[in-house]
């Protein structure tokens, strides 16, 4: 193929542009809040299922308690019964007055039963409420956190799709007389070869590959007319001739 000279190194600059062009794209795709987004977002769930669990403790405790409060008040409101009687003086059997005062005992550690039993629950409930408040605290600090990066990676992307839109613009401009062949080679290699279509020959060496191009091969180009399109022997990427070539 054959291009101008000065056609083959514009093709320098639309490849500059290209590989700016595929760098913010891979920016956009990998952005650096990536992998604390991830693991928040492993962190949110996990409180989250914790949350609900402490959540149903937290109301069958509030339903422990309640019983254990009413436990306690039955109790206390049978034994309140039994000393009216006591005191009513009514009761006048001794079997009778014996018996209601073992009751009254018997019902003074009831209460004192139950009350330990309404204390633990208490305990048990207070515990797992402060675990409770604990857990969505820290799952507002995660999801705040989460809000934070995903503003900033908004932000960032704006930005990026600015550049991206300017680098497509400048882009545009240079294609815009370049022979439609080149620039159709051009894109068939970069598409093939990692993004990368045209390399500039710099000091004896592809900078698309880095091969070492030895004197044989460099005579042979050399002997070129400058407006033959040259291709790397060893990745086929179109070389582009310049001063610091080395010919
Ligand atoms: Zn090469």
């Amino acid at each position: 193929m054959k291009a101008d000279p000065f056609a083959q190194l514009k093709l320098l600059d639309v490849q500059e542009l290209d590989s700016g062009h595929d760098a913010l794209r891979h920016q956009a795709r990998n952005p650096p809040e990536g992998p604390e987004l991830a693991a928040l977002k492993a962190q949110r769930d996990e409180l989250d299922g914790r949350a609900q669990d402490l959540r149903l403790a937290v109301d069958d405790l509030t339903r422990e308690q309640r019983k254990a409060d009413a436990d306690v008040e039955q109790v206390k409101a049978r034994r309140v019964r039994d000393q009216q009687r006591l005191d009513g003086g009514t009761i006048t059997n001794p079997k009778d007055l014996e018996h209601l005062q073992h009751e009254l005992l018997a019902l003074d550690k009831r209460v004192s039963d139950l009350e330990d039993v309404e204390l633990e629950v208490m305990e048990r409930l207070e515990q797992a409420q402060a675990d409770l408040d604990a857990a969505r605290a820290e799952l507002e600090r995660v999801e705040q956190r989460a809000a934070e990066l995903d503003a900033a990676r908004a932000e960032r992307l704006t930005d990026l799709r600015a550049q991206a839109a300017k680098l497509k613009e400048k882009r545009a401009q240079v294609v815009a007389d370049l022979p439609a062949d080149l620039l159709a080679l051009y894109d068939k290699l970069r598409e093939q070869k990692d993004g990368v279509g045209a390399a500039l020959l710099r000091q004896r060496r592809c900078s698309g590959c880095s091969l070492q191009l030895d004197n044989r091969d460099l005579g042979q180009i050399k002997a070129l007319p400058s407006n033959e399109v040259v291709r790397c022997e060893e990745c086929g990427r179109i070389l582009v001739r310049t001063g610091e070539s080395g010919l």
